[in-house]
C-alpha cells in the first residue's frame, strides 16, 4: 500500500473540485486532486450543456413552426432525429474536451484516479492509496435520485446521466418529475416531435415562493406540454420496445400509455455513499449531509470543508465554482479560515417561457414589511413584436427603505432580466436608484421599469396586514 502526503486533498474533479483546486494552489504547496469517474465535470458531460444545446435544437424548430405568425409561408419541418443528437454530443464533447485540457495542465503527480473514502479522520483511501491530507475538501456532486417504483425499467429508463447518449431523439417519453431538469428535457424533446407527457406528483410547476407566479408557470408550460399533476405513475407491462405507464388522472379515470422511454427526473441526491462518512469524525444532518457552515464552507470545527452540488445547499454550476474557490481557499489557509460573502441567489429554468428567481422572494410580502411591483408580458411592447408576449415579472423591496430584495419572473429570456436584477441587488439599489438607470426603447427591459414603477407605487400604499404570523424567510 503507498502512502501520500499533501497539503489539501479535494475529493471530486468537477466544477467545485476544479475551482477547489485552483484556489488551494495560490496558498498550498501540495494539493492533490482525486476523481472516481470520468474527468469532464457534470456541467460539461451531461447537465447544464447538453440540456441547452438540445433546448436549442427545440428553440430552432420552434421559431421555424411559429414563422406563419409571423406572415411567413414555410413547408413542414422535417426533424432530423440522429442529427440532431450527433450536434448535441459533438458540441458537448467540445465543451467536455475543454475541460480535459485544464485537467492535462495540472501536474500527473497532483492528481489520483479512484473512488476516495475517509479511512480515520484527516485520512482517506483511495484504491491501495493511503492519503494523509492535513485539509479535505469534499465536492463529490449529485447524481440522479431513481424512485425504487421505476428503477427495474433497464434500459427503457433514462435519467440526464443516460438520456445525451440516445442515437435518435425517441418516438415517444413519459417524464416522470416535474422540476427544472425534466421540464426543459421534456419541453425539448416534445417540440422536437415526441410523444410526450409529464407526470409531476405535485399540482404545479415553475418557481416555489410566490403563489400567483407558479399558478401562472402551470397555467403557461402545461399549456404546450401534456402534464398529468397530482399523480403518481405506476410501471404497467414492459416490453422490448416499450413501457407501459398507468395513473389515476385528476378527474379519478384509470388511464394508461405506451412510451418508448421513461425519462426519470426526480432529483438528485449528494454521492456520500462512497465515502464513509462514519469514519470521518464529521457530524451529519438527518439526511447524512456533513453540518457546515454556508459562509467559509467548513464541516463544524474540522479540517474538512464541503462544496458543490454535494452540499445540497445551492446545487447551481456557478455557486458550485464559487464554493469551490471559499472551501479551497480556506482548505490551504486552514487552520485559520475565512468567512466570504454569499452571492444573492439566482436560479433561471430555459423553458419557454424561461422562469427564474433572484434573491428573496416572501410568500406573504405585506406580512413580512415588502412591497410588490408587477408587469405582464401579455401587453410589454417589445414581447408583443417578437411574439412572446405572456408571463410575469414580480419585484420586492422593503418597505422600511425601499431597497431591492428579490424578484420571479416568468417570461421570454428572463434568463437576462434576472442578471440585471440580480446585480442591482448585489448593488443594494432602491427602487428610485434602479429607476434613475437608463431604459433603452423597445425592449423587453422597460417591463422592469414599468414593475418598478408599480413597485414605487406599492411603497406609497399602506400594506393590507396579514390575518396570519408568516414564515419571513426566503420562499425559494
Ligand atoms: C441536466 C442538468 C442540467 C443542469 N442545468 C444547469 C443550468 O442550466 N445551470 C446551472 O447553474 N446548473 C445546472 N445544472 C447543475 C450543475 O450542473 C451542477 O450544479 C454542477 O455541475 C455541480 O458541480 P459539482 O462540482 O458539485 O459536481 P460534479 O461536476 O458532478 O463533480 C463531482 C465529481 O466528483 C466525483 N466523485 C464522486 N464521488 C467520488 C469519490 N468518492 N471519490 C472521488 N471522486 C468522486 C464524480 O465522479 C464527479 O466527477 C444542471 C444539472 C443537470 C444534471
Amino acid at each position: 500500500m503507498s502512502e501520500q502526503r499533501c497539503d489539501v486533498a479535494i475529493i471530486g474533479a468537477g466544477s467545485a473540485g476544479m475551482a477547489a483546486r485552483a484556489a488551494a494552489s495560490k496558498h498550498a504547496a501540495s494539493v492533490l486532486l482525486i476523481e472516481a469517474g470520468e474527468y469532464g465535470t457534470t456541467c460539461a458531460r451531461n447537465g447544464c450543456m447538453p440540456s441547452k444545446l438540445l433546448l436549442a435544437a427545440a428553440d430552432a424548430k420552434h421559431h421555424v413552426d411559429d414563422a406563419a405568425n409571423f406572415g411567413l409561408r414555410v413547408g413542414p419541418v422535417e426533424v432530423d432525429g440522429i442529427a440532431v443528437m450527433r450536434r448535441v454530443r459533438e458540441m458537448r464533447d467540445g465543451f467536455v474536451g475543454g475541460v480535459l485540457k485544464a485537467i492535462e495542465q495540472i501536474p500527473e503527480e497532483q492528481r489520483l484516479r479512484g473512488a476516495a473514502r475517509f479511512a480515520a479522520p484527516g485520512e482517506l483511501q483511495v484504491g491501495e492509496a493511503r492519503v494523509l491530507a492535513r485539509a479535505i475538501v469534499i465536492a463529490t456532486g449529485s447524481c440522479p435520485f431513481v424512485p425504487d417504483s421505476l428503477a427495474g425499467l433497464g434500459h427503457r429508463l433514462l435519467t440526464s446521466d443516460t438520456v445525451f447518449e440516445l442515437e435518435n431523439l425517441p418516438d415517444s417519453l413519459a417524464v416522470v418529475g416535474g422540476g427544472p431538469i425534466g421540464l426543459e428535457l421534456g419541453q425539448a424533446l416534445h417540440r422536437l416531435g415526441c410523444r410526450v407527457r409529464l407526470f409531476e406528483r405535485g399540482h404545479q410547476l415553475g418557481p416555489a415562493g410566490d403563489e400567483a407566479m407558479s399558478l401562472l408557470a402551470t397555467q403557461l408550460l402545461s399549456a404546450s406540454l401534456p402534464c398529468e399533476f397530482g399523480v403518481e405513475a405506476r410501471v404497467g407491462a414492459v416490453d422490448s420496445s416499450s413501457v407501459e405507464l398507468r395513473w389515476r388522472d385528476v378527474g379519478g379515470s384509470d388511464r394508461a400509455e405506451r412510451f418508448q422511454y421513461v425519462l426519470v427526473a426526480t432529483g438528485r441526491r449528494a454521492n456520500l455513499a462512497s465515502l464513509m462518512l462514519e469514519h470521518s469524525g464529521l457530524a451529519l444532518d438527518a439526511r447524512g449531509v456533513p453540518l457546515f457552515d454556508p459562509l467559509t464552507l467548513r464541516c463544524g470545527d474540522s479540517n474538512v470543508f464541503i462544496a458543490g452540488d454535494v452540499n445540497g445547499a445551492r446545487p447551481l454550476l456557478h455557486e458550485a465554482a464559487a464554493e469551490g474557490r471559499i472551501a479551497g481557499d480556506n482548505a490551504a489557509r486552514w487552520p485559520e479560515v475565512r468567512s466570504s460573502r454569499r452571492w444573492v441567489r439566482m436560479a433561471v429554468t430555459f423553458t419557454e417561457p424561461q422562469f427564474a428567481t433572484v434573491g428573496d422572494v416572501p410568500a406573504d410580502p405585506d406580512a413580512c414589511d415588502v412591497a410588490v411591483g408587477e408587469v405582464s408580458f401579455a401587453r410589454q411592447g417589445r414581447s408583443c413584436v417578437i411574439g412572446r408576449a405572456a408571463g410575469m415579472l414580480r419585484i420586492y423591496a422593503t418597505r422600511q427603505d425601499g431597497r431591492l430584495i428579490g424578484a420571479q419572473m416568468i417570461g421570454p429570456a428572463v434568463e437576462h432580466l434576472a442578471h440585471l436584477l440580480a446585480w442591482a441587488i448585489e448593488q443594494r439599489l432602491t427602487v428610485a436608484d434602479a429607476l434613475a438607470m437608463p431604459f433603452y426603447h423597445p425592449v423587453i427591459e422597460e417591463g422592469v421599469r414599468t414593475a418598478l414603477r408599480d413597485l414605487r407605487h406599492a411603497l406609497q400604499r399602506k400594506p393590507t396586514p396579514s390575518p396570519l404570523p408568516m414564515d419571513c424567510g426566503p420562499g425559494t
